[in-house]
This record gives C-alpha cells, sequence and structure tokens, in this order.
C-alpha cells in the first residue's frame, strides 16, 4: 500500500494553520528552525512584482507544496491560502488532496472560512481530521467545540484525546487509546512531551472524561474515511503540544492516493502508467521569463525525470525535463514521483488547470470544477485601443485560474468573475505589471453565474428569451449571468430541461 498521505489544512484566519505547518514540518525533520515558513514565503514573495499586494496585505496569495517524512510515511502538504479573501486556488487546492486536516481555535470554534472549506471538502467526501488549537490559552468548553462540529457540519465527531484543563490550568492532553497523558515538559516550549499514566486528573475534568467517553461513538475508520466522521484532536501548535499525535493520526487513518474517475473509468493508484492533472498553475515566477509552473496531482504510476506526457487537448507529448518537487526546504529536482505526489512542470502556457497528463494520450480526468464566481465586474479600459491585449491577458488570467471571465452573447463588456475579493486586486495589478493594461473595474448587474447544459434545442430556446442573461466562458461554454439567486433558482424551475450548474467539471 501507498505511503503517501496527501492533505491540507483548512481553518478560518488566525486559527494558527501557520504555526501548526511549520511544527508539522518541524517533526517530520523538513525544516531546522521554527519561524522558518514565514520568512521563506516573505522570500519567496519577493521574487514578483504583483506579489507586492501578498507584502502588503501580509497575506499568501499562492498555494505551494511541502513535503515531510516521518517514520517511512511520505507527507504532502498542499498549502492553500488562508485569506477570508480566498480565490478558486484555494478551491481548486482541495481537488488535489486526500484528506483534510480542520484547525479550530478553541476559543472560537466554527468560522466562517472554515465552513467554507468544508462545503468544499464535503462535495468530494474529503475526510478530515480535526485538531482543536490553541488549548494553552482559555477556550470553550469542550463539549461545546464539539457539539458545535457536529451541529453546524452535520458530522460525527469522536474526541481521540481531551486537555486536561485549558489556559492557566492546562496540564496536558488524556490520549484516549491508551489511556496515557502527555504533560508540557519544562516551559512547554520543548516538543518532548512525557507520557504518563492518566492519574491524578482534576475531579471535574475526570468527570468531564467520563462523560465524554460514554456520550460519544467509537472511532469508525470507514465512516472518516467516507467523509461521515472527524476524529478530534487537542493541542497547541504554538507549543507543540499534540503535534505528533495529530501527523500519527494522519499516518494510520488518513487515506492513501484515491482512484480518480475518468473517460476511461476509474484511474486506480497502482496502474502503472503515469497519469496526473493539472490543479495550479502559477505564472511569471520570474518576471525576466514568461514561464509557468503546473502542478501536477500524480493519479497512478512512476513519474520519472525526461519522461513524455501528453496534456489532454493537445494530443502530442510533452517531455518533462526539468521537473520540480517543493521541498519545504529547497526546490529539489524531482527524480521519481509517484501517486499522490505533487510536480511541478514548468512551460509556457501549454499547460491549463484541469488538464490531464499521461503517458498514454487518451485519458482525461472528470470531476475537476471550477466554482461559480460570487463577486462579478465589468472590466473597463483605460485606452480603449488596447483591447487585444486585455483580451490575451483575460485569457492568459483565467487559463491560470486567478479569474474566470465571460463574454457577453450582447455587448462588448466582458465580464470577470472571482470567488474572493482579493482576486480582483491581483487581476489589475497584473494586468498593469505584465501586460501594460490599465483597466478599472465596475460593479456588473451580474451577482453569480451558472454553467448551462442540456439540448441544443432547449438551450436555443432558453437564449432566445434570455440572450441578455448570457455569456461564454473561455471554452465557449455557455453561461447563465444571474442577477442574484433567487434569479437562478427561478429560471430553474422555469426550465427543467435545463441544468443551471454552480460548477464545472472539465
Ligand atoms: P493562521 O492565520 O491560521 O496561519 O494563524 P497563525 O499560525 O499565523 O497564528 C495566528 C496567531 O495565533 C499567531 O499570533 C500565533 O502565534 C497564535 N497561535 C497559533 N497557535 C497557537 C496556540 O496553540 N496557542 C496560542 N496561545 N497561540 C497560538
Amino acid at each position: 500500500m501507498s505511503n503517501r498521505r496527501t492533505f491540507a489544512i483548512i481553518s478560518h484566519p488566525d486559527a494558527g494553520k501557520t504555526t501548526l505547518t511549520e511544527k508539522l514540518l518541524l517533526q517530520g525533520g523538513a525544516i531546522h528552525l521554527a519561524g522558518e515558513v514565514k520568512a521563506r514565503g516573505a522570500a519567496r514573495r519577493a521574487r514578483s512584482d504583483w506579489m507586492k499586494i501578498e507584502q502588503q496585505r501580509g497575506i499568501s496569495v499562492t498555494s505551494s507544496v511541502m513535503t515531510f517524512q516521518k517514520d517511512g510515511v511520505v507527507f504532502n502538504l498542499l498549502d492553500t491560502p488562508g485569506h477570508e479573501d480566498f480565490s478558486e486556488d484555494t478551491y481548486r487546492t482541495l481537488t488535489a488532496v486526500d484528506s483534510a486536516i480542520m484547525v479550530i481555535d478553541a476559543a472560537k470554534g466554527i468560522e466562517p472560512q472554515t465552513r467554507k472549506l468544508f462545503e468544499v471538502c464535503r462535495m468530494r467526501s474529503v475526510p478530515i481530521i480535526t485538531f482543536v488549537n490553541k488549548v494553552d490559552r482559555e477556550g470553550r468548553s469542550v463539549f461545546e467545540t464539539l457539539d458545535e462540529v457536529a451541529d453546524a457540519l452535520a458530522l460525527d465527531v469522536v474526541p481521540m484525546s481531551w486537555p486536561i484543563g485549558m489556559g492557566g490550568i492546562f496540564q496536558g492532553v488524556m490520549n484516549f487509546a491508551d489511556e496515557t497523558i502527555a504533560r508540557p515538559e519544562g516551559d512547554s516550549r520543548e516538543f518532548l512531551s512525557k507520557r504518563e499514566p492518566a492519574v491524578d486528573i482534576p475531579e471535574d475534568i475526570a468527570e468531564e472524561i467520563e462523560l465524554a467517553r460514554a456520550g460519544y461513538p467509537e472511532f469508525d475508520l470507514e465512516a472518516y474515511r467516507h467523509g461521515d466522521l472527524t476524529p478530534v484532536y487537542f493541542g497547541s501548535a504554538l507549543k507543540n503540544f499534540g503535534v505528533a499525535e495529530l501527523i500519527d493520526a494522519i499516518a494510520r487513518y488518513a487515506p492513501p492516493p484515491r482512484p480518480q474517475k475518468s473517460s476511461e473509468g476509474t484511474v486506480e493508484p497502482e496502474r502503472p502508467d503515469v497519469t496526473g492533472f493539472i490543479f495550479k498553475v502559477q505564472a511569471n515566477m520570474d518576471p525576466q521569463h514568461r514561464d509557468r509552473i503546473a502542478f501536477m496531482r500524480m493519479v497512478s504510476g512512476t513519474f520519472r525525470r525526461g519522461m513524455k506526457l501528453t496534456p489532454s487537448g493537445l494530443g502530442k507529448p510533452i517531455a518533462v525535463h526539468s521537473p520540480i518537487l517543493f521541498f519545504a526546504q529547497d526546490r529539489e529536482i524531482a527524480d521519481t514521483a509517484e501517486a499522490g505526489d505533487i510536480i511541478g512542470i514548468p512551460n509556457h502556457g501549454t499547460l491549463r488547470v484541469g488538464d490531464t497528463l499521461s503517458e498514454r494520450n487518451d485519458l482525461r480526468f472528470t470531476g475537476l470544477p471550477n466554482f461559480a464566481p460570487e463577486i462579478l465586474r465589468r472590466v473597463v479600459l483605460k485606452d480603449p485601443t488596447k483591447t487585444k491585449q486585455l483580451r490575451k491577458a483575460l485569457d492568459d488570467l483565467s487559463e491560470e485560474g486567478v479569474i474566470q471571465v465571460f463574454y457577453p452573447e450582447i455587448g462588448s463588456q466582458w465580464i470577470v468573475g472571482v470567488v474572493g475579493q482579493l482576486q480582483l486586486d491581483v487581476l489589475v495589478s497584473r494586468l498593469e505589471a505584465e501586460y501594460k493594461v490599465e483597466a478599472v473595474l465596475e460593479p456588473s448587474p451580474f451577482d453569480t453565474a451558472r454553467w448551462l447544459k442540456g439540448s441544443d434545442a432547449a438551450l436555443k430556446s432558453f437564449a432566445d428569451f434570455n440572450a441578455s442573461n448570457l455569456a461564454k466562458d473561455r471554452d465557449g461554454d455557455p453561461v447563465f449571468m444571474a442577477r442574484s439567486s433567487w434569479d437562478v433558482g427561478y429560471q430553474q424551475e422555469r426550465n427543467p430541461e435545463l441544468t443551471f450548474s454552480a460548477t464545472k467539471e472539465r
């Protein structure tokens, strides 16, 4: 069985994702000094002009891939940008993982972004391990937190451990499986914690634990793997407490690389020939060269440097001579990679988000969605002679997945759609920096968009009545531009022969 565990961390800003990432990498031996994740981020961000926005706002727009090993297991951690203005990139990254860690602040519980990201996981039945963070500070009652997860997310919760007090009275975490308590040692900055038999538990907490063990179900691997149940761990990322237990849980329970649906039926990870799909493209990492890195999630086979792979839709193979593996320490040249791994493929715009790559050229993965934009804006040029440049820029940037672009059937003003506000700032700044196009974004009459599917006749009769609400996306597929979600519901009811889809599978 595969020793790969490919996962992401989902959380609301400030819950502790960065801190936890750092500690995971530290324990996995990928970095030697805590604090390096942010420092590296800053160094990386300095590379490109458009990334100035990230610096100004102190956030990271770009996802990256971090690999670490422990006890023979290889962990691929895909970073999801964690600001409230997150983008489609964040969603897409979740299509490339096999499981997720949900980090919750012990004092705050489920917050809006946690919930949004959770919904994306649910859509694909991605199994989730919950980490309740910051138990070194005053938090809410543990029961309250667990019940909130259960109610808000409609998940069964199974506490795998229990904090012995929180904040000032925090004494450690009891592990239910072996009935030991991990107590912080010394000034508790050390990540060594001492395991001791569970004795001397304060009476009120002993009672809590008794209640919990009687009241919550036993852990059920199948239910977890189906995304119906979440095991819950408690700890403190800052104090490196409970992190080793979390890594063990991922190694032990989180699923190995999953099979992927394709035009040829399901592709199993054991299949010998190489297949994979692109879930992210990052352009212009080096402003001197218009090169791009396409991130490919390996679905099957063993990849070797120099191998020829055929992108779906292209028909002819490309040789992948200098693939990159994104280790936390450094970019390293990958000699081999297998199912579950991510490789970066330099290219000049050949590879697009959603593309399949395979050793044979007759395969296409399905089920890699685009997500309906939540913000739509009209793009207005300051200099109308730059229409051609603008079109090129919008096509490029939509290929990259920075924005989605819609070309209305009537009128000449193009519309861009994004999932988060920040993408709009990125768009304007990149138009200027990379394409020398000055544009402003104006409100559009539309609120959301839906991809339309149906017979030609049904589409045509719909178009006859709704031409002013129709557009084409970058692939030429028909899209209904809606003024409100009510509008969507109304049209759906009136046109039962059409489907109005909030996601588009490529
Ligand atoms: P992110 O926005 O989710 O990446 O959160 P960060 O990792 O940047 O953490 C946000 C803040 O919470 C920072 O000030 C961290 O030092 C702090 N923090 C993270 N984990 C813990 C923890 O376990 N205990 C305490 N007390 N603070 C924490």
